[in-house]
């Protein structure tokens, strides 16, 4: 494991470290002169803690059960996880700071009644990674610009690249020299379309993967399985499925569009996460953790603008009122750690300006109110779920009044506490890149 990893110091002085993170090299990097594929070997990534290792590459998604298992047996949630640029290089920083430092250095922690699988127990605790961590925070920009160079370098090296000898996954004799070529005389001579040669990368691999379904009879679109060539050549033409399915994110790492950098607000730590948060812990508890909280003058902010109210009754009327959001409406048949992470995921949304209902970024409060309003989405988007991630376990805002409303709100818990027993947390860790695939042009790469 490479020891030239930066110190705590040199992420927080001035100095930015010229040293690139992350261990093991590359094994393309060593066996010819091309640009490589990744920044580390994505076959064997490992745990940050323990000896396990996972393939990024394989399609039953590496990354999910990596994220799954440090949440399960490690308690780690590590926050805004799609916008990792490049997780494996992540983990294999972390795993190399948490090998000789404690957890609790760079993580947030927060003790929980619940154990990983949802079943009520007493003060767990769990630990959230995030940029509000100065080291992570560096790390997560480094990653980024360096995983857009890797892609471009080496979607410019495809896009040229003469030596690309290649058979048709269909007929026998033609061989491309070029990428391009090659993707292109699918489409024109076998009607597979995979995408515009110019907004693929990595295309070797994608090829590979698609030789491998057809060779499974599996359709390439409806990924379903068939009992011979023939049957699957006439499915596919038949049905019109004769390109990927846009809806498999396994494919978005072939896009280009997908390592687009996106606008993100300025760093501003989010008040003090850092510091241990009982908030969750108070099943159990006497009302002393809560009695500076429920203090008379005490003012609840609006989940969507600054406006406070000490009375949340009215704080709620005023989000209908003014926001069109029924907040017991929303969280109807949740149980307590559901409406906690409701509130957490919109002050969390609110605050990177981001759309609670689909997602769409924007540079300002502003503007994300106007989407909002012109679209009617001041909701939660009932089948993506965004909102019911464990990162969301986390309170946002330190001291937040809202989330001791809940609490005190909170009077059927004895209905919650047997709700508690069903829920699958490991299926809401779900860390597949969505990302639309859109049109592009290469002006949304510059940096
Ligand atoms: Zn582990
Ligand atoms: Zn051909
Ligand atoms: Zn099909
Ligand atoms: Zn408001
Ligand atoms: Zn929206």
């Amino acid at each position: 494991m490479s020891t030239n990893v930066p110190t705590k110091n040199d992420a927080e002085g001035g100095e930015t470290s010229k040293t690139t993170i992350i261990g093991p090299l590359n094994f393309a990097k060593e066996s010819s002169t091309d640009p490589p594929t990744s920044l580390v070997n994505e076959r064997t990534v490992p745990c940050m803690f323990c000896t396990n290792v996972y393939d990024f590459h394989s399609p039953d998604s590496g990354a999910d059960q990596l994220l799954a298992h440090l949440y399960l047996i490690h308690r780690l949630v590590v926050a805004d996880v799609k916008e990792v640029a490049c997780l494996p290089s992540y983990c294999y920083y972390w795993k190399d700071k948490f090998s000789n430092e404690p957890v609790e250095k760079y993580c947030s922690s927060m003790l929980l009644n619940q154990l990983p699988d949802g079943t009520t127990s007493q003060n767990e605790k769990y630990f959230l990674l995030s940029d509000v961590e100065p080291l992570d925070y560096e790390v997560r920009q480094r990653l980024r610009r360096e995983k857009l160079e890797l892609v471009l370098t080496r979607h410019q090296f495809e896009r040229t690249d003469r030596t690309f000898h290649r058979g048709c996954l269909y007929c026998r004799d033609y061989r491309a020299e070029t990428r391009p070529e090659y993707i292109s005389h699918l489409y024109t001579k076998h009607f597979l379309l995979l995408g515009k040669p110019e907004h693929l990368v990595f295309v070797d691999e994608l090829i590979d993967v698609v030789q491998d379904k057809l060779s499974q009879l599996i359709c390439l679109f409806c990924e379903k399985l068939f009992k011979d060539r023939p049957t699957l050549k006439e499915h596919m033409r038949k049905k019109g499925h004769k390109r990927i399915n846009p809806d498999n994110h396994y494919y978005d790492r072939f896009f280009l569009v997908n390592y687009r950098l996106k606008q993100k607000p300025e760093y501003v730590p989010i008040a003090k996460r850092k510091e241990e948060s009982r908030v969750f812990a108070s099943d159990s508890d006497s009302d002393s953790d809560w009695s500076d909280w429920n203090g008379e003058e005490q003012q609840t902010t609006c989940l969507f603008c600054t406006h406070p109210e000490t009375s949340i009754d009215r704080l709620k009327q005023h989000m209908v009122e003014k926001h069109k959001f029924n907040f017991d409406q929303t969280v109807n048949g949740m149980n307590f750690y559901q409406r906690v992470k409701v509130v957490n995921f919109i002050r969390r949304q609110m605050y990177i300006r981001k759309c609670i209902a689909c997602g769409e970024q924007y540079n300002d409060y502003d503007n994300l109110c106007k989407h909002l309003d012109e679209t009617d989405h001041y909701l939660l988007d009932k089948e993506t779920n965004a909102w019911d991630q464990p990162e969301y376990f986390f309170p946002t805002y330190e001291d937040d009044q809202f989330l001791c409303h809940l609490e005190v709100v909170e009077n059927e818990k004895d209905d919650a506490a047997q709700e508690e027993g069903s829920i699958v947390i490991s299926e809401s860790v779900n860390a597949s890149i969505n990302l639309a695939a859109e049109s592009l042009s290469l002006e949304n790469f510059r940096m």
